[in-house]
């Protein structure tokens, strides 16, 4: 899918990356450090941040959105629990980073972007790489990708106001969905998983991401 990790001159700093910032503040699961040791998360990166492709932050992308910190992302997929086969629900491509590692991991990924412009740069990215089995949709992704559903996962990589019943109602039974709750400030990361049709909340970290913009999301006027 990707090139060897060997002939890439960054490679080194992935590995790194993926030891210090990840495995040892406690990801375990094999299959997302893997995923996260073969993408070269420089590939996604504007040129002008691509040194600093694996420093433990995010990193800007264009139009004043972001690329989450590594440890973040590789959180939330751990915590997403996904499986090789796994339909995955991406809202918020930005990059198509977190994309890419879900792909790698061997999902089948939808990821939207209300930008059209990023969505541009996510599919440029992902066939760069050549990343077949992702869809990268332009859109308002906080009422989700109803002709799509139903998804074992949902990962939504900006913040929302209140817990989103219309991407809840887009989990299979057994489904896991990760999103970050609270004001524009600050938001807790929840793990949501549907049981017997139920809502099972465990909330994980304190984190800050960029708002959802959206019917189900933050206005435009007021993030
Ligand atoms: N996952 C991305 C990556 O790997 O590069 C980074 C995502 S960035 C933290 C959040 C993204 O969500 C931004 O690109 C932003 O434009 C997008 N976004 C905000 N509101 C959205 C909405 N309602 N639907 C889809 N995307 C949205």
């Amino acid at each position: 899918m990707v090139a060897s990790p060997n002939s890439n001159p960054l490679a080194l700093e992935r590995a790194h990356m993926v030891e210090e910032q990840l495995r040892r503040r406690g990801i375990s699961d094999e299959r997302v450090l893997l995923a996260m040791g073969v993408v070269p998360r420089e590939e996604f990166i504007v040129e002008r941040y691509r040194d600093q492709a694996y420093a433990d932050h995010p990193l800007p992308i264009p139009l004043g959105q972001t690329v989450s910190q590594p440890f973040i992302v590789g959180r939330m997929i751990e915590a997403a629990a996904v499986k090789p086969g796994n339909r995955v629900l991406e809202v918020g491509a930005g990059t198509g980073y977190e994309a890419a590692v879900l792909a790698e991991m061997g999902a089948r990924v939808f990821t939207m972007e209300r930008h059209a412009e990023l969505a541009a740069l996510a599919r440029i990215n992902l066939e760069q790489m050549q990343y077949a089995n992702v869809s990268v949709i332009t859109g308002d992704g906080s009422e989700g990708l109803p002709a799509e559903a139903p998804f074992d996962a949902i990962l939504v990589a900006a913040a929302v106001p209140d817990f989103p019943p219309a991407l809840f109602e887009q989990l299979a039974e057994g489904g896991r969905m990760v999103i970050p709750i609270g004001p524009p400030d600050l938001q807790a990361l929840h793990l949501v998983r549907k049981v017997n049709g139920q809502t099972v909340m465990q909330r994980m970290d304190d984190c800050r991401f960029v708002p959802l913009i959206g019917k189900q999301g933050y206005s435009p006027a007021k993030p």
